[in-house]
């Protein structure tokens, strides 16, 4: 059986570094980073993110603020607010939820944040630094970042000529997912909805990344014996063993299958989930430590 790979644990780690870093930040007379996270309209499932982010942005010792506009928000006064938040020394990382209403165009309010303050790492600046391989100055997504520790934790730093396979090629996972796995000298391949063959493709990776949006499409048989099984995916399914109506999360992978194949597995939820807040956290303590001027913490 593969060994379960506890994103819980690991994300604990990374928001006790983080607060760690902030009770340093304050002794050096720097100040607390600030986290801003910004939602238009009433989103059930935004509403969720956004509050756990904010309480994690507290939990860590953040100065943290949220800004919560109605549903039918233009785009220029979301702009304004913007702004105002890359204006105010007081905030080091801006968030803005997605989805945004359809009067706002997303593309356009990440482009207006402040590359210094995009934590997301959705930024144009960020992205061709992440594709050119500075990772030094960086911000990169949450959820890849995050993904990038767990394989760590299983495989160690080093991943010099791994094959690894990731299946979607979104912009906020799977494409920064596989410039992360280039930069850490694997193979990589990225496949997509228009791959042909999927199933062979894909056992053919030491690492397998599921960032899809299908639930238990990859299969135990599609799985290397021994490799590391990464499930991005978060998938609502109907559950009427727990009652009717009821539902349960599953991710990309048929992880009951998987299990018996791979080497180590992320489970769904308690894998990756919990490290994308986590990333979130450390993104905005990093900006904080780069905006009073000091090095980069690693
Ligand atoms: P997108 O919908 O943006 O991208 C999905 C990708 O999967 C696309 O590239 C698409 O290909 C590909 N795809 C769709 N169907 C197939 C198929 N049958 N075979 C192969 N590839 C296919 O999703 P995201 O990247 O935003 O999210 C992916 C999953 O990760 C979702 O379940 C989401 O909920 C979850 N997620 C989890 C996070 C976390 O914190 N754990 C954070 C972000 C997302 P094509 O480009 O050709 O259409």
């Amino acid at each position: 059986m593969a060994e379960v790979i506890d994103g819980k644990n690991v994300a604990a780690d990374v928001v006790a570094k983080v607060k760690a870093l902030t009770a340093d930040l304050a002794a050096k007379g720097k100040g607390q980073p600030g986290l801003a996270v910004v939602i238009v309209g009433e989103d059930p499932a935004s509403q969720v993110y956004v509050a756990s982010k904010s309480r994690t942005a507290k939990e860590c010792g953040f100065h943290s603020v949220q800004h919560t506009l109605p549903a039918q928000t233009t785009q220029a006064d979301l702009l304004k607010l913007i702004g105002t938040l890359n204006a105010d020394p007081a905030i080091h990382g801006i968030l803005v939820q997605l989805p945004l209403p359809a009067q706002i165009d997303a593309g356009t309010v990440i482009q207006a944040i402040a590359p210094e303050k995009d934590v997301d790492g959705f930024h144009f600046v960020n992205v061709g630094k992440l594709g050119t391989g500075e990772l030094d100055t960086a911000f990169v997504p949450c959820t890849p970042a995050g993904s990038m520790l767990l394989i760590e934790r299983v495989r160690g730093k080093d991943l010099s000529g791994l094959s690894a396979v990731v299946v979607g090629r979104s912009n906020i996972v799977g494409k920064p997912m596989a410039n992360l796995l280039l930069a850490a000298n694997c193979t990589v391949t990225i496949a997509h909805s228009r791959t042909k063959d999927l199933p062979a493709l894909a056992r053919t990776a030491d690492i397998l990344v599921a960032a899809v949006g299908r639930p238990e499409m990859v299969r135990g048989d599609w799985v290397k014996p021994g490799a590391t099984v990464i499930d991005v995916g978060i998938n609502r399914i109907p559950a009427p063993e727990k009652g009717e109506g009821k539902t349960r999360l599953v991710g990309d992978v048929a992880y009951a299958e998987a299990e018996k194949v791979a080497g180590a597995i992320t489970p769904v939820p308690g894998g990756v989930g919990p490290m994308t807040i986590a990333m979130l956290m450390a993104n905005t303590v990093v900006s904080a430590y780069l905006a009073a001027g000091l090095d980069r913490p690693s």
